[in-house]
């Protein structure tokens, strides 16, 4: 995968981080500005109360899966994460179980320790994300549990792409809910 395929994946990974689960989410969703507003999406009203966090997974051909954006608040579930649920949905398209061998996941954000150590039990192939995430992040910033020599499955790990476009989504939601 050359940098311009993976940069593709973060921009689909941006237009996922709006959209609660599949489907492709509107344009607009992938830059900050438009995070915080009421809008519509395959009936969900995304209401800006979730922090904006996308993910896409693609099998082994390139093909994608399954696309899903954080959806914490709106579920109520402390582990829809973006990459949670795009791990569920693909998972239940591969056709090969829970296992995700040969799949590519790409994230605008750091994977968690939650969701790094799903990304190792699915048997994911290569992770691309976009931001590093110095307070939670598992994939190399506070932790490596994606390269951690102890486990089984170590993924190929990419990151850092299109990271300035993913931190500008994060901090136009989180300068939004400063405004009173
Ligand atoms: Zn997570």
């Amino acid at each position: 995968m050359s940098r311009a395929d993976d940069e593709q994946l973060i921009r689909a990974a941006l237009r996922a981080a709006g959209s609660p689960f599949d489907g492709p989410a509107p344009d607009g969703l992938a830059s900050g500005g438009s995070a915080s507003g009421d809008v519509a999406f395959d009936g969900f009203a995304f209401d800006g109360a979730d922090v904006p966090v996308g993910a896409v997974v693609l099998d082994a051909d390139g093909v994608e899966l399954a696309r899903a954006g954080n959806a914490r608040e709106r579920l109520g579930d402390p582990t829809a994460h973006a990459e949670i649920l795009a791990l569920r949905a693909a998972a239940a398209r591969h056709g090969d179980g829970w296992r995700l061998s040969g799949c590519t996941i790409a994230v605008t954000l750091e994977p968690c320790t939650m969701c790094a150590g799903a990304i190792v039990l699915a048997r994911v192939a290569r992770v691309v994300f976009g931001a590093w995430e110095p307070k939670t992040g598992a994939a190399g910033s506070l932790w490596d549990v994606l390269r951690d020599r102890r486990l089984n499955h170590r993924p190929e790990v990419v990151g850092g792409i299109l990271a300035a476009d993913c931190a500008a989504l994060l901090d136009g939601f989180f300068g939004n809910r400063r405004q009173p």
